[in-house]
């Protein structure tokens, strides 16, 4: 086996015990980064990973990630390291300062070695979105890995990386993960700080880790969350996250989404998820169908908030205080609308006209107005679940990994793929995604939610299903 091979946790335990070095770990993968036929990185830190791995070697007591490397989702800042969101608006960027969230993986000893692909401000479904072309799934090089965090999942597949982070505004880190045959994570909202997270729609946006298990992401996770004074929506963790252990399901009531497991769904797709589902109960759990009777609205709903969030949160992108700024504009109106014209692709300005027209005089009351009393809805519904069960199990995605080109002329069945995630999302709930089986050689992803800070027990839940599971985790050609 190839040092790539081993999960964070492995590594870190190799490093502990004297058997490599986070420089030799670091090699090992940069190697593999370099030589990156999937397109998931946009920027690479040699030098600096290098340095910092050196570093870590040379202390005397490891801090406790011990130099495993990590790749990064390009919507979180990184100091002086080129971050660009997938936009040409922000192409050769170098941000002042570092996402809180990346700041303290830092201090816990992860060694940054990249930036990965994404679809534009994460927007998008496949990472074709990206103004640096699109990210290839290791699974099938003919089909995308999923989105808007394709590069951070495509990057842990391919074991360019044993982990990394994305970010999650309505499924961009379950969906990617789920295509890619990996665990992706979105904790409850404010579990992590947003500071330094490029602004999609910030009610909603969500920092969370993918790895090859659920205790690496839980490990990821326990040194993220918390309060931040420079985000003002982060929160007070009171119960650490714990690296789970269960191997049962004793007295866990789970409860399967019905409006998730229909037609709508790919058989195949639901055939993986109902016999993991199945395991339940001879785990010591037992299964409940349950009813989400206004999840069904959760994409129109999605579909107004998220825009109007963004059409405001993109406004900053003027030209004037960072990013592209264009080349030819006598007066200001003219070098405001030259600069987006030229800076923004196709899909963020889709978003920024239907956001402006949402919040705009007049229509306000009715879409944006009207979106919040659903989501609102949306919320008792999970509440009136979560009165029956602890935790709610559903397809991540209705489909497997798709064909590169096969959606980006209709938008609308780009967002169909976050069909799963989104009433979650607008829940604010903690969810994860863990591989559940193949699908005609495709990775399926099965999802689970719990309340409010139910992480840990999220966590052990999944934990249990994934030994059941016992997923084979390496696309061919890549790994063992
Ligand atoms: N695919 C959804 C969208 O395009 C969700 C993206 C995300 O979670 N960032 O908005």
């Amino acid at each position: 086996m190839a040092l790539t091979d081993f999960s964070a946790e492995e590594q870190i335990a190799a490093v502990v015990a004297g058997e490599t070095s986070s420089v030799e770990l670091v090699a090992a993968h940069l190697a593999r980064v370099e030589h990156d036929e999937w397109n998931s990185f946009l920027a690479v830190d040699r030098e600096r990973a290098l340095a910092r791995a050196k570093e870590i070697d040379g202390l005397a007591t490891r801090p406790p990630l011990a130099g495993v490397p990590i790749a990064i989702k390009d919507a979180l800042s990184t100091r002086d390291l080129v971050t660009t969101a997938g936009s040409k608006m922000l192409e050769g960027f170098r941000p002042i300062y570092t996402a809180t969230c990346v700041a303290r993986l830092e201090a816990a000893g992860a060694v940054i070695i990249g930036k990965t692909n994404m679809d534009e401000f994460a927007m998008g479904s496949s990472t074709e979105n990206s103004a640096y072309g699109p990210t290839l799934n290791p699974w099938d090089l003919t089909r995308v890995p999923g989105g808007s965090s394709g590069g951070s999942a495509s990057s842990v597949a391919a074991r360019q990386v044993p982990w990394s982070l994305g970010s999650d505004t309505g499924g961009s880190i379950r969906q990617p993960a789920a295509l890619c045959g990996i665990v992706g994570m979105k904790p409850t909202y404010g579990a992590i700080s947003r500071y330094g997270l490029i602004a999609f729609a910030s009610s909603l946006d969500q920092v969370g880790p993918f790895a090859r298990t659920v205790r690496d992401a839980a490990l990821l996770l326990s040194h993220m969350v918390g309060r931040d004074p420079m985000d003002a929506t982060s929160l007070e963790w009171t119960e650490p996250i714990r690296v789970p252990s269960a191997t049962r399901l004793d007295g866990v009531r789970v409860g399967v989404i019905e409006e998730l497991m229909s037609d709508g769904i790919e058989p195949g797709v639901r055939a993986a998820c109902q016999s993991t589902i199945d395991m339940v109960e001879a785990l010591g759990g037992t299964v409940v169908p349950i009813a989400l009777p206004h999840a069904g609205y959760g994409l129109a709903t999605y579909y107004l908030i998220a825009p109007a969030e963004a059409s405001a949160n993109l406004a900053r992108f003027d030209g004037i205080r960072y990013g592209h700024r264009t080349a030819d504009a006598d007066v200001l109106l003219e070098h405001y609308e030259r600069t987006r014209a030229e800076g923004f692709g196709p899909e963020v300005k889709r978003r920024i006209m239907l956001g402006t027209f949402a919040l705009s005089s007049g229509y306000y009351d009715a879409y944006y107005g009207q979106a919040q009393r659903v989501r609102t809805l949306i919320m008792r519904d999970f509440a009136e679940a979560f009165a029956q069960v602890d935790v709610v199990a559903s397809p991540t995605s209705p489909s497997t990994a798709f064909r590169l080109g096969e959606r980006t002329a209709d938008p609308l069945s780009m967002y169909l793929s976050d069909i799963c995630t989104i009433p979650i999302s607008l829940a604010g709930l903690p969810s994860l995604s863990i591989p559940c089986g193949l699908s005609e050689g495709l990775p399926v992803g099965l999802q689970l939610a719990g309340p409010a800070f139910s992480e840990n027990r999220l966590l052990e839940v999944a934990h249990a299903l994934e030994l059941a599971i016992g997923f084979d985790d390496a696309p061919q050609g890549v790994g063992v």
